[in-house]
């Protein structure tokens, strides 16, 4: 096994990844930091043409790849898993850089996105077929589990691992191949891993990744081919809905892993100490930039005034500063966009009578004040619209029933989290709840894991990523019959 880059500083690979080579460009884009605004380097700006050259190579590594024996598949991504331990503190340093996140976090996306790739080198041999009984005793029945083939990825930012391992590791462990379209933000990310498979023995062409500035140029013939069999996306609603519609033309198989709008229900009976310090994990890591952060806090009254004070208490000690820096744990939003609506959503409920308990204010550059408001008016834009940034709303209801209530009225349906002690209501409120995801006395989820199914429902999106579900979004279901 080959250790390259061991001596190279992790932020330099510029060119793409297609069509069997690294390539340069005519054009190139900046990727900047957004803890203080520099560029950290350029990277190949790839075009349509570009796009259906990947296309015919990715058809050609498929007809090898599906072939290869499963166990072997599965030793490939094995290395690619040990590659990505044994480059660790590169690619947590090169995501910092890219899109601003803590360094203590990027660590923790290196072992999460691994952990995808470590489950799918295990579960490449254990892709099975079943026997089915006929009717007709002279047939003999079998369904067969196919790769789906050419597979179109586009990931967002917010994880620039671990939302690529998420679809690359199930699609390769199943034998498809993949075009990676990684988010403007963080494609360096995403390179660094290709470069990661190639050294793990990954096959030319297997795993292709395309930046580019002009996302939406660059996947029309990805959609438009009939060859690409299967569109995955991770990213917001407005541009998952686009492309499902885009998608539809060439009857893709589909998986859409889209926005939220997280619910926290506290009930009176709820430990307090321990809800809030899962209210503080869940909305304050990432900068708030999870899409299954805390978005909504509902308490009921009895307690309000409490829980109210131990959030302020906690997350006015929250350190926001350098990404690059141990100590920070809250760095800086990926880009001025995002700023701009963390501004104006609390602008917005502080002018409908809303009070920051703690924050309340940027601090200059892409920093935004840790942020607690209560007194939220039900019409303000925070409790309806995905804040993506570190500001805790919190909302007071009286009976189970409205919290209920409260907590569906939204269009998504991705995650949402409750703190009681009452069993019964426990359960009453896991079945009640709209939500792909939902943590009862777990505020930082255990879903996200490579063994458990993680998605939304509604408009949080389509199919699940993780363990035997992730795995089926790749796999063709053939019956085969025989006659004897
Ligand atoms: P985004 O939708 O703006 O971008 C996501 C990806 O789509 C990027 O790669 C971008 O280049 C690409 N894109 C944008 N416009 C396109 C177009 N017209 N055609 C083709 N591709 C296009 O989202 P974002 O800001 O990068 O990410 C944040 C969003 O992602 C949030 O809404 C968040 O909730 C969601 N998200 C969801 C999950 C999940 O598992 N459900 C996980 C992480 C993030």
């Amino acid at each position: 096994m080959s250790t390259p880059m061991s001596e190279r500083d992790p932020v330099t690979r510029s060119q793409a990844y297609f069509a069997g080579a690294w390539r340069d460009t005519p054009a190139s884009f900046e990727v900047v930091h957004p803890g203080n605004l520099e560029s950290i380097g350029a990277v190949a700006d790839c075009t349509p043409e570009d796009a259906r050259r990947a296309i015919d190579a990715a058809q050609a590594a498929l007809r090898g790849w599906r072939a290869v024996n499963p166990y072997e598949r599965g030793q490939v991504l094995r290395r690619w898993h040990d590659l990505m331990f044994a480059h660790k503190e590169q690619l947590a340093r090169l995501m910092t850089l890219e899109m601003g996140k803590p360094i203590s976090e990027t660590r923790g996306e290196v072992h999460y996105a691994a952990s995808f790739v470590e489950w799918c080198a295990e579960e490449a041999s254990r892709i099975v077929g079943e026997r089915v009984p006929m009717r007709l005793s002279h047939k003999r029945g079998f369904s067969n589990a196919e790769p789906v083939g050419v597979v179109y990825a586009v990931t967002p930012w917010n994880f620039p691992a671990g939302m690529i391992t998420r679809k690359a590791a199930p699609a390769l462990a199943a034998g498809c191949v993949m075009i990676l379209k990684p988010a403007e933000q963080s494609p360096m990310t995403a390179l660094y891993l290709a470069e990661l498979w190639l050294a793990a023995g990954g096959p030319p062409d297997t795993l292709q990744v395309l930046p580019t500035s002009d996302p939406a140029a660059l996947s029309a013939p990805m959609l438009d081919d009939t060859r690409v069999r299967k569109l995955t996306f991770t990213g917001s609603t407005a541009v998952g809905r686009l492309l499902y519609t885009q998608a539809a033309r060439t009857i893709k198989r589909v998986s859409l892993e889209l926005g939220g709008h997280a619910p926290f229900l506290v009930f009176g009976d709820a430990d307090l100490e321990r809800a809030t310090r899962e209210i503080v994990a869940s909305k304050f890591r990432n900068a708030g930039q999870t899409c299954i952060s805390t978005n909504r806090v509902y308490v009921q009254r009895e307690v309000a005034g409490e829980l109210t004070r131990l959030l302020g208490e906690q997350t006015g000690r929250l350190t926001l500063g350098d990404p690059l820096l141990d100590s920070t744990q809250v760095g800086p939003v990926v880009e001025q966009a995002g700023l701009d609506k963390v501004r104006a959503q609390v602008e917005d409920a502080l002018s409908r009578g809303a009070r920051a308990v703690v924050g309340g204010q940027a601090t200059g550059g892409l920093y935004f004040q840790p942020t607690v408001l209560t007194d939220v008016a039900p019409d303000s834009l925070i409790l309806h619209e995905e804040t993506f940034g570190p500001v805790a709303p919190v909302v007071v209801f009286d009976t189970e029933e409205e919290a209920l209530s409260l907590a569906n009225a939204s269009e998504y349906g991705l995650a949402a989290y409750a703190y009681t002690r009452d069993l019964s209501r426990a359960w009453r409120v896991a079945e009640a709840l709209e939500y792909g995801i939902v943590g009862i006395n777990d505020g930082v989820p255990s879903a996200a894991a490579p063994n458990v199914p993680f998605g939304g429902m509604k408009n949080s999106g389509v199919g699940r990523e993780g363990g035997h579900w992730g795995l089926d979004e790749y796999l063709e279901t053939k019956f085969i019959s025989l006659g004897l």
